[in-house]
C-alpha cells in the first residue's frame, strides 16, 4: 500500500547523500582548466576557509578522513607501546588509525542516552591503571552529537593524555563550555587534533577527502610533512640546504595529498554548509515531533552541553537515529517501501579483526544493546518534505503494529 503520491519505487530514499550544484560543477571545471591538477592554490584556500569555519588556527587537507586519523596518530607518536581509548560505536577508522601505528586499542562503553563515549566509563578505565598506561583518547561526535570536549580535556590532563576529536560527523556542531562559551567541534580548544571527512554522505562532499584541524603549530608542521612523504621544502626546517632544488625527507611520511579540483569542490560546498546544517536541524525537529509520543520508538538525546539556554542545538545531525525493538523488521519493511535506512554502527569490538585482538561480544553491553535497536533514517539537505512525511508514515505504521 503506497499512500504517498510522491513515492517513486524507481527512486529509493537513501539515509544520506551528497548535494551537487551548478556552482560546484563550475568550480571543479575551472580548476581542471587551470595549471594545477594536484597541488594548487585551492588546497591552501580550502584549508584557510575550513579552519575559519570550525574556528581552528590551522587545517591540513588530506586524501580522506581515514588518512587524517592516521596522520594524527603518527603526529602524536602512536607506536607499539601506545594504548588508546575510543568508542565501539563509530566507523572502524577511529580505532584502526591506532593499529596502523602498531598501537593497542581499548574501548569504553557508550552512554545509552546519547550513544556517545561515556566519560565515566573512560575515567574508570584510567583509574584502574597506573599513570602512563594509556596515552590518548579518541572521542567521536557520533551522529553529529557533539562530545563535551572540555570534560574529556579535564580527564586527559589529569592522566597526561592527548585527545583526537573524530568530528567527521560534526562540521558546524558545537557545545557550550562551563562558562557558557560556544565551542565549535574541531576548534582545537580542548582536543590536540580533530579530523573531518568529505565522503559523499558527510556534510561537505568532495568524493574522497579529509581534514585535520589544530591550534598546535608544531603538530601542524609535522602533519604537513607527513602528508607528503615526510619531505619539507621549508629552508627554516631543513638540516642542510644545497640550493633551490633542495628538499629534505626528515621522517617516514605518506602520499595523503588531496587534489586541487577536490578542494575547489570543497570550497564551493563550504559556502552552503550553514544552509545545509540549518536544513538538517529542520529535518531533525520534524522527526523529533513525529516520534515524541510514538509507542515503540525511541530517539537519541542530544548531549546536555550541546543545548543552549534558548533551545539552540549544537547537534550537527549527520545521522538521525531511532531505536526500536524489531530493528531488522523495520529495516526490511522500510526497504520494501524504497526507504534505505542504515545501521550505524556495528560495534567495532565485535568485528572479527578486533575479536582476534582479544575483544569480544559481551564486553560493552550498552553498545551492543544500542546496536541491536538502532536505525538511521534518511537525513540530508535535499530530502523533500514529502519524502520525509513518507518515511515517518512508514516508520509509525510498522512500529504501531
Ligand atoms: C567517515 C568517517 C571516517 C573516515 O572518513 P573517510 O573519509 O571515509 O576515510 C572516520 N570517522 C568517522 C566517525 C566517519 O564517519
Amino acid at each position: 500500500m503506497i499512500s504517498n503520491p510522491e513515492y517513486n519505487p524507481m527512486k529509493p530514499i537513501p539515509y544520506g547523500k551528497q548535494h551537487i550544484t551548478e556552482a560546484d560543477i563550475e568550480a571543479v571545471v575551472e580548476t581542471l582548466q587551470s595549471e594545477y591538477l594536484t597541488q594548487g592554490p585551492k588546497v591552501a584556500e580550502f584549508e584557510r576557509a575550513f579552519a575559519g569555519y570550525v574556528g581552528a588556527a590551522y587545517a591540513v587537507a588530506v586524501s580522506n578522513g581515514t588518512a587524517a586519523l592516521h596522520l594524527c596518530a603518527l603526529a602524536l607518536g602512536v607506536d607499539e607501546n601506545t594504548r588508546v581509548i575510543t568508542t565501539p560505536i563509530t566507523f572502524v577508522a577511529s580505532a584502526n588509525c591506532v593499529r596502523y601505528c602498531g598501537g593497542t586499542v581499548e574501548f569504553a562503553d557508550i552512554d545509552p542516552a546519547t550513544a556517545l563515549l561515556d566519560v565515566e566509563k573512560v575515567r574508570e578505565l584510567l583509574e584502574g591503571k597506573p599513570k602512563g598506561y594509556y596515552s590518548g583518547i579518541i572521542p567521536v561526535d557520533f551522529a553529529g552529537n557533539p562530545v563535551n570536549m572540555e570534560t574529556f580535556r579535564e580527564l586527559a590532563d589529569a592522566h597526561g593524555l592527548w585527545l583526537i576529536e573524530d568530528a567527521a560527523h560534526a562540521p558546524g556542531g558545537f557545545f557550550f563550555d562551563g562558562k557558557g562559551g560556544k565551542q565549535l567541534c574541531g576548534n582545537g580548544a580542548f582536543a590536540n587534533l580533530a579530523i573531518f571527512s568529505f565522503h559523499p554522505v558527510k556534510h561537505i562532499a568532495t568524493g574522497e577527502g579529509g581534514m585535520v584541524t589544530t591550534n598546535d603549530e608544531a603538530l601542524y608542521n609535522k602533519l604537513l610533512r607527513l602528508r607528503t612523504h615526510g619531505i619539507t621544502r621549508d629552508p627554516e626546517q631543513m638540516e642542510e640546504n644545497h640550493g633551490g632544488w633542495y628538499m629534505e625527507m626528515q621522517e617516514l611520511g605518506y602520499n595523503y595529498r588531496i587534489p586541487d579540483m577536490l578542494c575547489a569542490l570543497g570550497l564551493s560546498q563550504l559556502q552552503r554548509a550553514d544552509a545545509g546544517l540549518a536544513r538538517r536541524k529542520g529535518i531533525a525537529r520534524i522527526y523529533d515531533a513525529a516520534f515524541r509520543e510514538a509507542a515503540g520508538i525511541e530517539t537519541l538525546r542530544t548531549g546536555s552541553a550541546a543545548l543552549g539556554p534558548e533551545g539552540e542545538t549544537g547537534h550537527a545531525y549527520h545521522l538521525y537515529v531511532i531505536r526500536v525493538q524489531d530493528r531488522k523488521g523495520l529495516y526490511e519493511y522500510l526497504r520494501r517501501h524504497g526507504i534505505l535506512a542504515q545501521v550505524h554502527y556495528i560495534p567495532a569490538h565485535t568485528m572479527p579483526y578486533y575479536r582476534g585482538l582479544g575483544h569480544g561480544k559481551g564486553d560493552f553491553p550498552e553498545a551492543e544493546r544500542y546496536y541491536a535497536e538502532c536505525l538511521s533514517l534518511p537525513m540530508y539537505p535535499s530530502l523533500t518534505q514529502e519524502e520525509q512525511a513518507f518515511v515517518i508514515e512508514k516508520v509509525k505504521e510498522f512500529a504501531g503494529k
